[in-house]
């Protein structure tokens, strides 16, 4: 999904709600309130945040051993040393996909691992807000289950976790907020860290989803379940037991505001959340999850599973490159300020019929997201925010883009990455 730019957007303070539980956070230019500026120590958001100089080299030799290859799949997503399909056996009741996510967390602490988990689950007023949750009861790992729209301070129980004594922990995150939990881990003090990952795209404020359910259907308060699937088709599923499966091309993007999704998230430059030990996605899934089993401590997430997980090569079809170039042209002109190109009418129902048979698949579908979502990251920051190109861009991002005739201009160039 992509949209027009907002530029009044760049300029404002972005001021997280007060939340009943936790300190206020301290407002600034782009901000997904992962929670560091609810703690203790707001400074902390200097050397944490993914928006001020994100260092993905640094840190992934920390948490992985080394910084991520040159090999083709490393540049598109990271460090691993295997990536996977996979399913649970036993689909969980509520889960986004069948479960792996939470099924993992409730393993650690069902074996004693870890003492408790960070992990988001929903809100008492709106299934859809997000609301940080510490977890000590593998059982209660249920309530975690599903995907929600929105921002939530997760970090922000750090503190309150080794304030209860907890020193082994499981993080269940986003990738901006395992950006900042690696640049703090070694300040926590914990004997035992196990980071569990979902890559990200596209999340927007809860607000703003609830109208994008209205634009989809009739009977948005009666939507239980929302999945982008990598057939191209948006499923919903309603609390009568019915679903309901639109075409990408036929959701009804063009009626969404031009801030609909926040400039964090149209600049955001770690899809596959190449900090987690383990990333537990389905964008080269073919239908079903898709794992990035980064490390060592990733090897043994997995292990834990046991028989409770069925997992099997991946597979990849299809040529990325011209989708790529089209979907270029459009963010070019969405972050030049003029409006996005309309398909007409009559060609929509078309394109949407033969996308799912000439797309990309696989692997190489999430080859083509992610380098999409380069894509829309050096052009929308370029637009809105140029002076932050030469610090919030890594070098993974320039080689995504490369291919494709981007490269950094005079003073954009990374100056620190030692991936560069
Ligand atoms: C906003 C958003 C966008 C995503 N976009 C993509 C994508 O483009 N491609 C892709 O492959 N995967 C994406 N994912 C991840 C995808 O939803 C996961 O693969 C899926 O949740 C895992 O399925 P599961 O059945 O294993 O999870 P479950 O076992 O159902 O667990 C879901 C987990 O997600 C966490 N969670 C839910 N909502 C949030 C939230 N708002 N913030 C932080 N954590 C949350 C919960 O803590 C829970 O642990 C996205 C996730 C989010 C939150
Ligand atoms: S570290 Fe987290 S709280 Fe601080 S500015 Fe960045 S996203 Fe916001
Ligand atoms: S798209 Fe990026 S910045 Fe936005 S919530 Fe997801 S990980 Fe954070």
């Amino acid at each position: 999904m992509t949209s027009e730019l907002d530029m009044s957007s760049a300029d404002r303070l972005t001021q997280p709600p007060s939340l009943e539980g936790f300190r206020d956070a301290v407002p600034r230019r782009l901000c997904t309130d992962c929670g560091v500026s609810r703690m203790a120590d707001p400074s902390a958001c200097g050397t944490a945040c993914q928006f001020i100089a994100p260092e993905y080299a640094e840190s992934e030799m920390v948490a992985h051993g080394r910084a991520a290859s040159e090999r083709p799949d490393e540049v598109h997503f990271g460090v691993h040393q295997r990536i996977v399909r996979a399913r649970m056996a036993h689909s969980a009741e509520g889960a986004q996909w069948t479960g792996i996510t939470t099924g993992l967390a409730a393993e650690l602490l069902e074996q004693g691992k870890v003492d408790a988990v960070l992990a988001m689950v929903p809100s008492d007023d709106d299934k859809w807000r997000p609301k940080p949750a510490l977890i000590t009861d593998a059982a209660d790992m249920t309530r975690a289950r599903g995907m929600r729209m929105g921002y939530a301070p997760l970090l922000a129980l750090l503190e309150p976790a080794l304030e209860a004594g907890h020193k082994r922990l499981a993080v269940i995150g986003i990738p901006c907020q395992i950006h900042a939990l690696r640049k703090l881990e070694a300040e926590l003090g914990l004997e035992r860290l196990y980071v569990i990952g979902t890559p990200c795209s596209d999340n927007t404020t809860t607000e703003n989803f609830h109208t994008f359910l209205e634009l989809l259907d009739d009977r948005p308060e009666r939507i239980t379940y929302l999945e982008f699937r990598a057939d191209y088709q948006v499923e919903l599923r309603f609390d009568d037991g019915t679903k309901r499966e639109i075409p990408f091309l036929k959701l009804p993007i063009s009626k969404l505001p031009s801030d609909f999704f926040p400039l964090t998230c149209r600049t955001c430059v770690d899809y596959t959340n190449r900090l987690a030990d383990i990333t537990v996605g389905y964008m080269g899934g073919t239908g079903e999850q898709w794992l990035i089993v980064r490390n060592e401590r990733g090897e043994e997430l997995l292990a834990d599973l046991d028989d409770k997980i069925i997992t099997g090569p991946v597979a990849s079809k299809g040529k990325r490159e011209s989708h790529v170039r089209g979907f270029m042209a459009n963010v070019e002109r969405a972050a030049g300020g003029l409006p996005l190109r309309a398909m007409p009418d009559w060609v929509r129902p078309i394109v949407a019929f033969m996308m799912p048979k000439i797309g990309p698949k696989g692997q190489e579908f999430a080859r083509t997201r992610v380098e999409m979502k380069a894509i829309e990251t050096v052009l929308h920051l370029r637009a809105a925010m140029p002076k932050k190109m030469r610090s919030m861009v890594p070098a993974h991002i320039w080689k995504l883009v490369a291919p494709y005739g981007l490269v950094p201009e005079k003073d954009e160039k990374p100056a620190d990455d030692k991936a560069a």
